[in-house]
């Protein structure tokens, strides 16, 4: 257990403090399930993060009542914002890629919310949340335009936004580049599973990214995932035309991410 987040939480007033905005988010990863109270004006986490294990076989029940023990660890009350890995319409999960097919059809929205105590609960795209909070308070802070985030996992997912206006459940890692899904071509467990290079892999990234702007005409594309950790090691080698950062948030872009979503409904 971590140290539970500084009081005062959700609406209450600080003494002495401007009002804060607060929202509160939950990153549904494939290890891990991770919450945290979020700054909305700075997109800081305040406090600590609380982790608990994803669990395994992670069907949606089991996943809705991890997220309801995060939730509660910080005694939050008010409105949040989930991540999901996958298209989610309306609080309803279309896509399992990487995840427990029983999602598929699931009303996430509702399953989760009857884990808590009537709290809105707002579902989202990983990826797209991600993107929300790297665009607002990270690595495309500043830029207008369009801005594509691209995170690098077991799959490769993808979000992109225009002046800060997310286009959802965008999905770029299913598109076909040379004959193959993107992300069964350049995803980061696709290296890891070749025991691949550096340079082998990041020839297969720039094709992913050759198409994507070929498509899209990104003023700017946002790496994230793990593997952006490393990215002085293979952002250097891409050989595409739209400028390639990596992404600052790291760990805590998707609960940031879930946080804004819960406080603007930004998903449709
Ligand atoms: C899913 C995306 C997800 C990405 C990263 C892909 O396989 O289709 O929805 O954002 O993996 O988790």
């Amino acid at each position: 257990m971590t140290d539970p987040a500084p009081s005062p939480i959700g609406d209450r007033p600080i003494a002495g403090a401007h009002r804060q905005r607060r929202g509160f988010g939950v990153d549904v990863g494939g290890s891990g399930i991770k919450g945290g109270v979020v700054d909305l004006d700075t997109g800081a986490l305040i406090g600590e993060r609380f982790k608990l294990p994803t669990p395994s076989p992670a069907t949606p029940v089991a996943v809705a009542q991890t997220v309801a023990a995060v939730v509660r660890d910080f005694g939050w009350t008010g409105p949040l914002g989930v991540t999901y890995p996958g298209v989610v319409v309306d609080g309803v999960v279309r896509t399992a890629a990487n995840v427990d097919k029983s999602w598929i059809g699931l009303n996430a929205q509702e399953t989760i919310a009857a884990e808590l105590d009537g709290q809105e609960v707002v579902i989202l795209n990983d990826a797209d949340a991600a993107g929300l909070a790297e665009e607002r308070f990270g690595a495309g802070k500043g830029n207008s335009g369009v801005v594509v985030l691209l995170t690098f996992g077991t799959g490769i997912g993808s979000a992109v936004i225009h002046n800060g206006k997310l286009l959802p459940n965008t999905e770029l890692g299913h598109i076909e580049v040379g004959g193959k899904e993107a992300e069964h071509r350049a995803a980061a467990s696709v290296k890891e599973r070749k025991k691949w290079s550096m340079e082998k892999w990041a020839k297969q990234v720039t094709m992913v990214l050759i198409a994507i702007e070929n498509a899209l005409c990104p003023d700017l594309i946002i790496v994230g995932g793990g593997i952006s950790r490393k990215a002085d090691q293979w952002v250097p080698l891409l050989g595409n035309r739209t400028p390639v950062v990596a992404a600052t948030l790291q760990n805590s872009a998707g609960i940031v991410g879930a946080a804004m979503a819960s406080a603007t409904d930004v998903t449709r």
